[in-house]
């Protein structure tokens, strides 16, 4: 029989159904970074406390400062000296100055300040050479945050000025959506481990360190399984094993479209899975639905029934890699909260030719290059869906369209940003 044709996004839609976001768990801020703020955060204070000097100079009061000028400067009296992180009682008088530097409270009476370049001190005298006006280079209290505020509301992601400002807050915990366990099983008897020598027939194990490497950079805890050999019983036990604690499992090998394939045989034994193809290249097979006990009673389980959601991804190196993006990251985004699993993308040139495009979506390996134009794009050597060091090279992902068979270079196309870092 052969297996249902998907388009990409109803094959992302009937994956993504089977995923919620997980619980929260309180976290520092600083491993809340990429992950996603699961309760509303309120500010518990004014921020910046108190009103204070944005300039190093001298806090003075507006008025006496009326008319001031180079050719006619005010001349008062500087009676304290306030670095920032000190309050002082000094109160500023008319007439007087109290010398202030960048961050220190303003003292009491003064309501500006004037900039150290603005003015020349002369013992404990300054000259003012402007006029202040009044909140000159003051900051006034909770110019950034009010106390009770909503400043950071659920749902939020957290980069890294999320964690400054949880940190300025004094939140030493906050509760994010937990990171998603992924357990990662490769299959194939010529598989090796990565320290083994290559005997003949063999090779080594790449996908499982690949899709790890993904897991972990879409906010993830990867769980490698190791290799299973094509065997029933192997691939049962590794399976069955590997489910404890996994919110998605992840395969690759084994489910291709067509073949007598014992992954495809246990998947199907070992719970309620589906095996599709999608309309895309490089990843046309793809399995998904749930394994483990009572997999197969056709409800959505809920967590902790001791199914799991699975992925079969196929074996390419390269396939993959695609298909996780494809499909496991958004997954993932969704677990941890987020409600944008879309990589970013950008329109380019393509700049080479493709021949003999079939009736698949292409996700061409290509480098990305900015330039006053726009953006080109390069194919990094063969696309062969083995072809691992194209996927090295690359730094994005050109979309060619099901409908079209040839593309000239030159054609205007869009291509995923797989890494912004070029
Ligand atoms: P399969 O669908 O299992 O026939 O695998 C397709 C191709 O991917 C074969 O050439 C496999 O040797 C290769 N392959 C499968 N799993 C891996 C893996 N974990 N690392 C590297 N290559 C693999
Ligand atoms: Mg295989």
């Amino acid at each position: 029989m052969t297996e249902p044709m998907l388009s990409v996004e109803r094959a992302q839609e009937r994956v993504l159904e089977a995923f919620r976001p997980l619980e929260s768990e309180r976290v520092a801020p600083l491993e809340a970074l990429g992950r996603v703020l699961a309760e509303d955060v309120h500010a518990g204070e004014d921020i910046p406390p108190h009103d204070n000097s944005s300039m190093d100079g001298y806090a003075v009061r507006s008025a006496d400062t009326a008319g001031a000028g180079h050719q006619a400067p005010v001349r008062l009296r500087v009676v304290d000296e306030l670095p920032a992180g000190y309050v002082t009682g000094t109160e500023v008088a008319p007439g007087t100055a109290v010398r202030i530097m960048t961050g220190a409270p303003l003292p009491p009476g003064a309501d500006a300040v004037v900039r150290v370049e603005d003015t020349r001190a002369e013992g404990e005298w300054v000259e003012i050479f402007v006029a202040a006006p009044v909140g000159q280079y003051v900051r006034p209290a909770g110019e950034d945050v009010r106390q009770g505020e909503l400043v950071l509301p659920k749902g939020t992601l957290v980069r890294p000025q999320e964690v400054g400002m949880l940190a300025t807050l004094g939140r030493k915990e906050v509760p994010v959506t937990r990171r998603p366990r992924v357990a990662i099983l490769a299959t194939g008897d010529e598989l090796v481990e990565i320290d083994a020598p290559l005997a003949p027939g063999k090779i080594r194990d790449a996908n499982s360190y690949s899709n790890a490497a993904q897991v972990v950079q879409c906010g993830g805890e990867p769980i490698l399984l190791g290799i299973a050999r094509d065997r029933v019983d192997e691939l049962t036990d590794r399976i069955r094993a590997g489910l404890t604690g996994v919110d998605l499992f992840l395969t690759s090998g084994g489910v291709s479209v067509g073949d007598f394939d014992l992954v495809k045989q246990v998947l199907a034994s070992e719970g309620r899975i589906h095996f599709w193809r999608v309309c895309m290249k490089p990843g046309k097979p793809l399995a998904f639905g749930w394994i483990g006990p009572s997999a197969g009673s056709g409800q959505r389980p809920s967590t902790g029934s001791g199914r799991v959601p699975l992925l079969g991804l196929p074996g390419n190196p390269v396939s993959v890699m695609v298909s996780f993006e494809m499909f496991a990251r958004p997954a993932m985004l969704k677990m941890l909260g987020m409600t944008r699993w879309q990589r970013p993308t950008v329109e380019a040139t393509l700049m080479d030719e493709v021949r003999h495009k079939d009736e698949r979506r292409h996700y061409l390996r290509v480098r990305l290059e900015e330039r006053s134009g726009g953006y080109r794009a390069y194919l990094t050597g063969g696309q062969g869906s083995g072809i691992l060091s194209s996927m090295v090279k690359a730094n994005g992902l050109a979309i060619i369209p099901e409908d079209w068979d040839h593309v000239p270079a030159g054609a205007r196309v869009r291509a995923l940003v797989l890494d912004a870092r070029w």
